[in-house]
């Protein structure tokens, strides 16, 4: 149910039948009698009498059998709006209504206006209080009348123009025809629909979608970000009209519910959102669509949690229909599963209309640095100011990517950009300042920060810190009459920002846009010849088993933001490891060659899809109290777990402290779900033995690994 459409339930107070005889009888006397007075009109919540009148007091009438308890429902905050609106009866006699109107000039005049205009919202009318006080008579004569209507908010904007459908390419051709027999046949089945951006992954979601609208069943379409909603929903109006509604947190309470009130009704069959549209009520779904399968917001990690693809799937087994994950850079555990079989793999090896790809170039930081004056960092390097400055003399636009994260905890060389790594783990080390340690955050490994650089044995080692801001700076300074926008964490906090500078940036407005990895999700502008990354290292040195992948996965991302137009696009990242294997690839928008090195590296360590990862989770205000139960829960799992099981920790997690709570976690690697299952069991029975001001928090596969 979406929020504020529920009717709430609160505790109160009625009179009972023995209370309306007291009354009747005036026996009360004092607060008693002024207590009865109040509720004889009607029940009244608990709370608001306990403001009004002494507990005793409310104790004796309830003693005395005078008041009883009560449920009371308040309305639902949001809900249908219905309005009236005017107008004109239909059958009546020109001629009399003339005669009628002929000695009340107001009226007359009113009641020509309706005649023209059709039936008008009753409160404009109202507005005036001359033409109130016509339409009151009006209504009396019974020449005009009232309807209700349901109110429609325009949530969705203008419809765009309906498109033509395209020819398919061969590949798509074969794509949609798996597809459309999987939605045919009713059968819930996993497809891998992999493709490079621009290779026609959408129009191949829609040709899905029509099959089952054909079949009178109902479609999900899924985008990682209410920000992608955008596009996708002008895409499916275009070719499915009004068919189409969107749930997702960015609507008001209102909206939210209207748009979910038309896909439970039936009235609309396609729903489109981020995660949560997961629950849209949608009846006999046909086909249920991932876009960007791959991306983390997929997961849920706070409060109830759930990753996208497991609910997807109980929902396609209960209504029988396939999914369809899209992605040019798929998960390593879907792509995985590709290959046993699991799920079946559709390519889209090529772009659309054999557009090429942007050209992608590294610029090695190693180098330039040797050559920048010393000491000074370079934050722009002369290749990318130099690409930049043409780009912006020629009237074009770019994109200046950081490639991180909230926090810089990392400790790296300046001259390398060598990172420390633990040696157990094979996880990057984070620094803490209270301590001056580096320490994993998987199994607790600590060690003092070296003071020559471990990498290239020279220089000193010193922490990296180079925000959005950094960067706006450093533009600012070289192109003081650029439009400059900035998008990161920070500015998306603010309702409506994050949209307004995208658009702004499509409808060119902006000639720089800086920001973090929210810029390189899915969007299209074609105006954008540039796409510079700042530092593409920070990625890869995330303390996250993923953090190949997910460096892969930003870099190809970035890159196929570049050159969505005419012309052609060009993408530079600078980066201290362009040979490392994460990197590399990127280069030819490669994912097979990323694929078949980092599976390799996930089977060596034991990491997800080769187990089953469970974290749990403590946190408390009390950091003894946080590892005393840690450590309690660490010895229970090693004496419980058999020896095909690891226990890493515990260990603090990486956002060791977050809102005033210190953070602990220990880290389980199982060969399957059955042996885990039984361990978190035997567990979760000494939760009993903990305080309840430690909140125990146990997450299968976790991807959020702050
Ligand atoms: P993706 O989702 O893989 O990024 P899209 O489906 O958005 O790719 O396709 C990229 C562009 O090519 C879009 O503008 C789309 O309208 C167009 N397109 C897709 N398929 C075809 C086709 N078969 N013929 C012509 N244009 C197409
Ligand atoms: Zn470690």
């Amino acid at each position: 149910m979406p929020t504020g459409s529920t009717p709430r339930i609160t505790a109160g107070l009625k009179l009972s039948s023995r209370g309306q005889t007291a009354i009747a009888n005036s026996v009360a006397t004092g607060q008693l009698k002024d207590l009865l007075n109040a509720l004889s009109r009607g029940p009244l919540r608990s709370a608001v009498l306990k403001r009004r009148f002494s507990v005793s007091t409310i104790e004796l009438a309830t003693r005395e059998r005078l008041i009883k308890r009560v449920d009371i429902t308040t309305k639902s905050r949001a809900g249908t709006r219905m309005e009236d609106w005017v107008k004109i009866e239909e059958n009546l006699n020109p001629k009399e209504t003339k005669a009628q109107l002929a000695r009340s000039p107001r009226q007359a005049k009113l009641f020509e206006k309706l005649r023209e205009s059709g039936p008008v919202l009753a409160s404009k009318v109202r507005s005036h209080s001359s033409d109130s006080r016509a339409l009151r008579e009006l209504l009396r004569r019974g020449l005009v009348s009232v309807e209700k209507r349901k109110f429609e908010r325009k949530t969705l904007g203008d419809a765009p123009s309906r498109d033509r459908l395209p020819k398919l390419s061969k590949e798509q051709e074969e794509a949609v025809g798996i597809l459309t027999r999987a939605v045919k046949k009713k059968r819930s089945e996993t497809f891998l629909l992999q493709g490079v951006t621009g290779s026609g992954k959408t129009e191949v979601y829609l040709r899905a979608i029509a099959t089952a609208l054909k079949d009178k069943r109902s479609a999900l379409v899924l985008v990682p970000e209410i920000t992608l909603t955008h596009q996708i929903v002008h895409r499916l109006r275009a070719r499915f009209g009004d068919l189409v509604a969107v749930l997702h947190s960015g609507l008001s309470e209102n909206e939210r519910f209207e748009q979910w009130e038309k896909l439970k009704s039936g009235e609309v069959p396609i729903a489109v959102g981020a995660r949560s549209a997961l629950f849209a009520p949608l009846d006999d779904l046909g086909v249920i669509v991932i876009d960007e399968e791959h991306d983390p917001a997929y997961k849920n990690s706070e409060g109830f949690r759930y990753y996208a693809h497991d609910i997807a799937s109980s929902r396609a087994r209960a209504d029988d229909c396939p999914i369809i994950l899209g992605s040019a850079t798929p998960a390593l555990e879907t792509r995985y599963s590709a290959e046993g079989g699991k799920i079946t793999r559709l390519k889209l090896p090529f772009r659309i209309g054999k557009r090429p790809m942007p050209s992608v170039r590294f610029i090695d930081l190693t180098k330039e640095q040797a050559s920048a004056p010393r000491g000074e960092k370079l934050i722009l390097s002369p290749p990318l100011l130099k690409a930049l400055r043409s780009v912006l003399d020629e009237g074009g636009q770019a994109i200046l990517f950081l490639n991180r994260r909230g926090f810089a905890t990392q400790i790296s060389c300046f001259l390398c950009g060598h990172i420390e790594r633990c040696q157990n783990c094979d996880i990057s080390l984070v620094y803490h300042s209270t301590n001056h340690s580096l320490r994993c955050h998987y199994c607790d490994y600590k060690t003092t920060p070296p003071e020559i650089c471990r990498g290239c044995g020279g220089g000193q080692g010193s922490l990296l810190g180079t925000g959005t801001e950094r960067v706006e700076e450093a533009v600012r300074g070289q192109f003081p009459k650029a439009r400059i926008g900035r998008l990161d964490r920070d500015t998306a906090a603010r309702k409506g920002v994050t949209q307004t500078i995208l658009d702004n940036l499509g409808e060119h407005r902006l000639d720089v846009l800086i920001g973090t990895q929210m810029v390189a999700k899915g969007h299209d502008f074609p105006g954008v010849r540039l796409v510079g990354v700042i530092h593409a290292d920070h990625a890869l040195h995330f303390p996250d088993f993923r953090a190949a992948e997910r460096c892969f996965q930003l870099l190809t991302q970035v890159a196929g933001r570049a050159g969505r137009g005419k012309e052609p696009g060009q993408v530079l990242i600078q980066t201290y490891n362009p040979e490392h294997y994460a990197m590399k690839p990127a280069l030819s928008h490669d994912y097979e060659t990323f694929y078949q090195q980092e599976i390799v590296a996930r089977k060596e360590l034991l990491y997800p899809p080769f187990c089953v990862l469970t974290q749990i989770g403590f946190s408390s205000s009390n950091l003894k109290e946080v590892e005393k139960a840690a450590e309690h829960v660490a010895r229970l799992c090693r004496q419980n777990a058999s020896h095909e099981i690891a226990v890493l920790g515990p260990a603090p997690a990486p956002i060791a402290r977050l809102r005033g709570k210190h953070r602990m976690r220990i880290l389980i690697k199982a060969p399957d779900h059955q042996d885990l299952l039984a361990l978190v069991q035997a567990i979760k029975i000494a939760d009993a033995q903990i305080p309840k001001t430690t909140r125990i928090t146990y997450e299968f596969n976790p991807i959020d690994m702050l």
